[in-house]
């Protein structure tokens, strides 16, 4: 059966494009910067060992930083280094006055405790926003450096002009660096945020039901595709944070890329949604950028 009714159209939210305004604007201020005689931004990245995804993510900061204008410098560390031996290595980013922001690529050997190690790094260049400081201040809404992931998701809300102001916001995920952080975010009382937002977990009951509720639909549950249309209401906003390579032996390579999100079937239902890839983890490098121009800032 034919209808006159128009199709609904999808918007589609692309985290590219979302990226490369957020990288020209940066590479803008870097201008200005050296235009007035002051130094580029300074990015430093440790990464202990020889972790094939750190690895790639360690190339992606240098190819990104060099896009901008920034100095980076990469500590590549033997997979032996002991605890102390690299807190040496914090210690000396923290003293270092042209160093304005590093991060600790995650995860570390097993001898060395992450959570010890992060309490030493310097919080005015905590640009990944993992020292418990610039966590308390997230929680009280003050000024901070604000944490990648999340981050990107709200400045895609904000460059796609999505209203949160009193919606009914549901994140799936409690994880310290996405699901936390980007509640907070969300429920934070400021321009940008004031949410209602309910927070899911693996203990949630009624998941389904809770999800189908949301105006806007925030995953970040590390299971592929487990977010299927059932999940979502008519005409929600889904922001899928989910990154996978699964097994597709019909793709050339033999694999594809896909979120936490059924993409197919949710597409059909929602107004708006991020693809993967191309969606949020397109723009979490530029948020890491934009938190070191504000360490230089001040
Ligand atoms: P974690 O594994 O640290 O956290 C997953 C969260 O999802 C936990 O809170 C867990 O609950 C919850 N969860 C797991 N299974 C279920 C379920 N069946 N129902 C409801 N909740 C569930 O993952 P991350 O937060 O680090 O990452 C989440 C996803 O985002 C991953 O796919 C990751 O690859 C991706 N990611 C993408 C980034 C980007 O830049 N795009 C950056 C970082 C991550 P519980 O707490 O009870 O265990």
């Amino acid at each position: 059966m034919t209808t006159n009714l128009p199709e609904k159209e999808l918007l589609l939210l692309d985290g590219k494009a979302v990226a490369m305004e957020i990288k020209s604007e940066i590479a803008a201020q870097v201008d200005k910067l050296l235009h007035e005689g002051k130094d580029a931004p300074h990015l430093a990245a440790i990464i202990v060992g020889e972790d094939g995804a750190s690895k790639t993510y360690i190339e992606s900061i240098e190819r990104n930083t060099k896009e901008v204008g920034f100095t980076c410098s990469v500590y590549q560390l033997s997979e032996n280094i002991s605890e102390d031996e690299l807190i040496n290595v914090i210690d000396f980013l923290n003293n270092d006055k042209e160093v304005h922001g590093y991060i600790v690529q995650l995860p570390l050997p097993q001898h060395i405790s992450t959570q010890r190690l992060l309490k030493h790094i310097g919080p005015q260049k905590d640009v990944d926003c993992f020292h418990p400081e610039n966590m308390g201040k997230l929680v009280l809404g003050e000024d901070c450096f604000l944490p990648a992931t999340p981050s990107a998701v709200m400045e895609i809300l904000k460059r796609y002009h999505i209203e949160t102001t009193g919606k009914n916001c549901v994140v799936v995920g409690r994880s310290n660096i996405v699901g936390k952080p980007l509640a907070l975010l969300l429920a934070q009382n400021s321009a940008d945020a004031n949410a209602t937002v309910t927070i899911c977990h693996s203990k949630t009951k009624d998941l389904k039901k809770i999800c189908a509720r949301a105006d806007i639909l925030f995953v970040a549950i590390g299971k592929p595709e487990m977010i299927t249309e059932e999940y979502v209401k008519e005409g929600a906003i889904v922001i899928d944070v989910g990154i996978h390579r699964i097994e597709d032996k019909t793709a050339l390579k033999g694999y594809r890329i896909c979120g936490d999100v059924k993409y197919d079937e949710v597409s059909l239902k929602a107004s708006a949604i991020t693809p993967v890839p191309g969606g949020v983890g397109a723009v979490t490098m530029s948020c890491l950028l934009l938190n070191t121009l504000k360490s230089l800032k001040g």
